[in-house]
């Protein structure tokens, strides 16, 4: 699917949330400035939270608390090529049957994933439209 705009992908994010139940485990592939982090804000939209998404590529994580006793988990694992004790607090994450958990750059902790998990791929095609694709594995 096309993506015309940042708020398309907002828009995308947000109506994605409404497929989605705890526990879910989203793996986001895409270069950087793909709109990966923009995807989760429209995500997290759609899942009540109502403060703003920040990237978590500093903090390697963040969480928000969702509506139920959910929460959102959003790990960045790029500034971190050996994961160490975050992949204890990401298996937790996984494991949390009230976490929907979204993963940008899993590389390092590919091994990690459940294999049913959900791949969303976002290309960068110019600078407004991106292609997305999910794939439900
Ligand atoms: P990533 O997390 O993949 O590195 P971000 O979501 O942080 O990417 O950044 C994407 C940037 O591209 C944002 O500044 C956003 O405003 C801009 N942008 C422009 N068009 C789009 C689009 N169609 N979808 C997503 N982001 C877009
Ligand atoms: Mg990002």
């Amino acid at each position: 699917m096309i993506i015309h705009s940042e708020q398309e992908m907002l828009d995308y994010g947000e109506q994605f949330a409404k497929k989605l139940s705890a526990p879910t485990v989203i793996e986001l592939i895409g270069d950087v400035g793909a709109g990966k982090t923009t995807f989760v804000r429209g995500l997290a939209k759609g899942l009540g939270v109502k403060d703003p998404i920040t990237s978590p590529s500093f903090t390697i994580s963040k969480q928000y608390a969702l509506p139920n006793s959910r929460r959102l988990v959003h790990y960045d694992f790029y500034r971190l090529p050996d994961p160490g004790l975050m992949s204890e607090d990401l298996s937790e994450s996984i494991n949390d049957p009230n976490a929907i958990t979204v993963i940008e750059w899993s590389n390092s902790v590919a091994n990690l994933l459940p294999r049913r998990h959900v791949q969303v791929e976002i290309e960068y095609n110019d600078n407004d439209t991106r292609s997305i694709k999910p794939t439900f594995l």
